[in-house]
């Protein structure tokens, strides 16, 4: 089988839950979790005789996400149903749009390997979300249909098929996750769903002319799924059509215990939507004057921050990049330099705990940077106890993970936890002296100059200090007591 002598083609749709506090055609909460159906009322269950009515906060972020992507933005669209039966659509039908939707045209910026793209744009849409099927819900096995989520407003954007590869298909969905957050149209929550993405993989013989035939793997909601599930589908297509075979056009699932796609329905079996106009709601209108104050509300978009962040502060593009994936990351960044200083150190300092200790203890909580009890203001006063030699790197992490986890005050943790670095050089002599006596060979290795052995020193002081010992004084120290 060879790989390389095809050329991948993927086309995204991905589909993000705006950040409403009701839901797209009534007042029920959208509100992640809850007791199953307790966000529900008889317009979201599809009860008889009752009627939609527009949530006018879902065209605005419509618009606003359009307008960030550079679409074009319809001052006419209209609702459609989208007819099918399954157990969590009570209404037997989903409200969304289909020939006239709200926006068209536009594209998503992409970064990969250096090299700045953008990726086309068909369409936006708004619509409405299903609910969910619970499996195993009692003692006997049985299901049961969670409609909490039915009537939750999500935009659906569609690429063109531009991509290239799976990891250019997953910089487009970090990108466009990306620009969602900053618009604060989307959480980016991908694990509860709240950003997922059907991916349409097809491959076709390098220097073809035309695209081979597509086949679309449903709701993939990480970075790593997405990856595996388009890399394991490309090697399928391959190997059928090296084997005399023929994609058929079909919808997969993408299992992750398993890493591959399946089987789940035929373009044979493929749903006849039955597409009508919705008869119960009215053709959205898009006043020019809406659309103004929306672009003029516009926030700097995440390829523009990163590029000042760069160009301003002297941040790397790896370190910039990251800040910026996360608006809310990004804005705590420029609350914490601006309460500790200025300048492309302070910025290079400030970005390094951010990327590093506090994106990893954020990781491991999976708490959004807006709920953190680590403050900027907290952070930039861990920074200035290093500075003034209170406590060394090892401590600084320990606080700052103690603060993260408690929000309790930086000075008030280096107490608690006797964490403050001992600097006095007459205290530190004694530790360098056990431990220069406890050995001699290393000692004299060093001195004759076979090695250098400084760093081990240094280690065993700051073990035998229990890691308190400034180092820079310890460094002293040693040069003293060995020579230079
Ligand atoms: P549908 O509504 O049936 O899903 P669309 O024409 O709207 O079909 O296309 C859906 C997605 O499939 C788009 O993102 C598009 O870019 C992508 N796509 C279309 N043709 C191909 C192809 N040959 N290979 C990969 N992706 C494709
Ligand atoms: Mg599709
Ligand atoms: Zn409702």
């Amino acid at each position: 089988m060879a790989v390389a002598d095809f050329q991948t083609v993927i086309g995204l749709e991905v589909h993000a839950q705006l950040l409403t506090r009701t839901k797209i055609f009534c007042g029920c909460s959208t509100a992640f979790g809850g007791e199953p159906n307790t966000h529900v009322c008889p317009v979201c269950l599809g009860l008889p005789g009752v009627l939609p009515s527009l949530n006018r906060r879902v065209v605005e972020m419509a618009v606003r996400t359009g307008l960030a992507l550079g679409c074009a933005v319809r001052p006419k669209s209209v609702w459609a149903r989208k007819n099918y039966f399954y157990p969590d659509l009570p209404k037997g039908y989903q409200i969304s749009q289909y020939e006239l939707p709200i926006c068209e045209g536009g594209e998503v910026p992409l970064t990969l390997d250096g090299v700045e793209r953008t990726v086309r744009l068909v369409r936006i849409h708004m619509e409405e979300d299903a609910g969910k099927n619970v499996h195993d819900v009692s003692a006997d096995g049985s299901s049961g249909v969670d409609l909490n989520r039915a009537g939750v407003p999500l935009l659906e954007i569609v690429s063109q098929p531009d991509l290239r590869s799976a990891d250019e298909a997953v910089e487009y969905l970090k990108s466009l996750r990306a620009i969602v957050m900053a618009l604060g149209v989307n959480d980016g929550n991908m694990q509860e769903g709240s950003l997922r993405c059907d991916a349409n993989v097809s491959v076709m013989r390098r220097g073809a002319s035309e695209y081979g035939t597509r086949c679309e793997i449903k709701n993939m909601n990480s970075f790593r799924f997405l990856r595996q599930a388009i890399e394991y589908e490309v090697r399928r297509q391959v190997e059928l059509v090296e084997s005399g075979g023929r994609v058929e056009q079909e919808t997969r699932l993408f299992d992750p215990d398993r890493g591959e796609t399946r089987s789940m329905r035929s373009k044979e079996e493929a749903h006849d939507y039955r597409y009508f106009p919705e008869p119960d709601l009215p053709p959205v209108i898009v006043e020019p004057a809406l659309v103004e104050r929306l672009r003029a509300e516009l926030p700097e978009l995440p390829r523009a921050r990163a590029a000042r962040y760069q160009s301003a502060l002297g941040l790397s593009a790896y370190d910039a990049g990251n800040l910026v994936a996360d608006a809310a990351v990004a804005g705590f960044f420029d609350a914490a330099l601006a309460a500790y200083g200025e300048g492309a150190e302070a910025a290079k300092k400030v970005a390094n705990w951010l990327t590093g200790e506090v994106a990893r203890l954020a990781n491991e909580t999976g708490e959004a940077a807006a709920s953190w009890k680590l403050t900027p203001q907290k952070l930039a006063a861990v920074l200035r106890l290093v500075d003034a030699g209170t406590i060394g790197g090892p401590g600084a992490k320990q606080v700052v993970e103690e603060v993260f986890r408690t929000g309790a005050e930086p000075e008030a943790v280096v107490k608690a936890k006797g964490l403050a670095q001992v600097s006095d050089a007459g205290a530190l002599e004694a530790a360098v002296d056990k431990i220069l006596a406890a050995n001699p060979a290393e000692v004299e290795k060093h001195r004759s100059g076979k090695k250098d052995l400084t760093g081990f020193f240094v280690g065993q002081v700051m073990k035998e200090t229990k890691g308190k010992a400034n180092p820079a004084v310890v460094n002293a120290l040693l040069r003293k007591k060995l020579g230079a």
